[in-house]
């Protein structure tokens, strides 16, 4: 037997892009019903990793109401010390320091507990949205005026607008024939969370090295989160070593910057891979987050990426709302991609030239690179530019950004 209804907005996926849309719209004064699929339970997940936050996405936490939670559990990055060194140098010499705040008291980002994070989205959401979960996606289709999202258990489901929230294999991009441009990294992203005898003082070090970029993200107390990328072969060696192996091989790797370390959980693996959708819509559909766009972790920038689409496509459709139009409508959906495309294409650009130009030991290009970064670490309205683009602020970006409510 089929069983209906009807919502304003479905969003399929309850990641931390998915929960976070859901709480934007339904904290919005417009009374919008919101339902959330996902194909698993959809509770605090067993995940020990740790975001970077971006400044603009913590003003949009605040403004959402759920920074309060998160930041008892987060560490401010108060400064970035970036490092480029070949395959058999010890010291790691320093070409880039960025020192300060994108306002007196506030850090241009916060690590975040991933777990820390979905709490306290879960919580702020409460019982705002319609959970529909575990539910597997059968197909969808649309009318001038709604879409249909049909579960496999027979369940039908109708709103104006579908949200393909589902992450990197979106199977309602695949349904909706969206093609994306990938680039395998021939990468593996390795992630550790460590504790350190030396404080990290809130520096986050990003260490260049042949094989490629290896981050150390401070996070409350003498701990650390580990980022880094290595080669396949060289990564299937880490996977299989011991913690105190390892922890041996990381101290070579930060060039013994943070001391003694001990390993805390247990090496994680990532095939890495630049993904970008070849369009951010279609009709009645958008993408946000994973789903739309996979970057490099080479400047934790991947989950901020989708919060901002979060915070465009929840003003798109509150305005949409407010001024009675159709808010799943070509105008609508529009908006959204114009908004989002060129800060997604730079962001992708960007942190693609930055693996290709530091995961590589050639003099030359180590010259250029280090010439540029010295460049750079002098000139005051360059860095703090980049500091601005990387904490994801700009006068012209969307309310939530800014602090502001939708
Ligand atoms: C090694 C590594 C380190 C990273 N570090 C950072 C960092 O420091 N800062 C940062 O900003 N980003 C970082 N990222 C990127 C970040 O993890 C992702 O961008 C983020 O998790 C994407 O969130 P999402 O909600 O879009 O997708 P996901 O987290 O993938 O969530 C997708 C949801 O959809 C559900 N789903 C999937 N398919 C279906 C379906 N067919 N039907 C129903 N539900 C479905 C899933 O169950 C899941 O709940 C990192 C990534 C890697 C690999």
């Amino acid at each position: 037997m089929q069983q209906h209804s009807s919502f304003d907005v479905i969003i399929v996926g309850a990641g931390p892009v998915g929960l976070t849309l859901a709480l934007a719209l339904t904290q919005s004064a417009r009374g919008i019903r919101v339902a959330i699929v996902d194909r698993r339970p959809v509770s605090v997940p067993r995940d020990n990793r740790a975001s970077a936050i971006a400044a603009g996405v913590r003003r949009s936490f605040e403004a959402l109401g759920v920074w309060s939670q998160m930041l008892p559990e987060s560490q401010a990055i108060t400064a970035m010390r970036i490092t480029d060194s070949g395959k058999n140098d010890i010291s790691r010499p320093l070409f880039l320091t960025f020192d300060g705040e994108v306002a007196p008291g506030e850090a241009f980002a916060h690590m975040v507990p991933n777990q820390t994070s979905a709490r306290a989205l879960l919580e702020g959401l409460g019982a705002a949205a319609t959970v529909i979960a575990p539910a597997e996606v059968a197909s969808y289709d649309v009318d001038s005026a709604q879409a249909r999202l049909n579960l496999v258990d027979g369940r039908v489901l109708t709103a104006p607008l579908l949200v393909a929230a589902d992450g990197a294999r979106s199977a309602l991009r695949t349904m909706a024939g969206i093609d994306v441009f990938a680039s395998d990294y021939e990468q593996t992203g390795l992630v550790a969370t460590i504790s350190h005898a030396v404080p990290h003082e809130g520096v986050a070090y990003e260490h260049f090295r042949p094989a490629g970029p290896f981050a150390s993200l401070p996070l409350p107390g003498n701990r650390s989160s580990l980022v880094w990328t290595e080669t396949g072969e060289a990564a299937k060696r880490l996977l299989g070593l011991d913690r105190a192996a390892l922890a041996l091989e990381i101290e070579a790797g930060m060039g013994s910057t943070l001391g003694a370390v001990t390993v805390e959980d247990d090496l994680a693996g990532f095939p890495l891979r630049l993904q970008i959708a070849k369009a951010f819509v279609a009709p009645r559909l958008a993408l946000v987050g994973d789903a739309a766009h996979v970057v490099h972790p080479i400047s934790g920038q991947g989950l901020n990426l989708g919060l901002k689409d979060v915070a465009a496509l929840a003003e798109v459709v509150v305005s949409a709302i407010r001024l009675g139009l159709d808010h799943g409508g070509v105008e609508a959906l529009e908006r959204y991609q114009a908004w989002r495309r060129l800060d997604v294409a730079g962001m992708a650009a960007m942190t693609d030239t930055l693996n290709r130009l530091f995961s590589n030991d050639t003099a030359p290009v180590r010259a250029l690179r280090d010439f540029g970064l010295s460049l750079v670490d002098r000139t005051g309205p360059v860095k703090s530019a980049l500091i601005r683009t990387a904490a994801g602020l700009s006068a012209s970006g969307p309310r939530l950004l800014n602090g502001m409510p939708i």
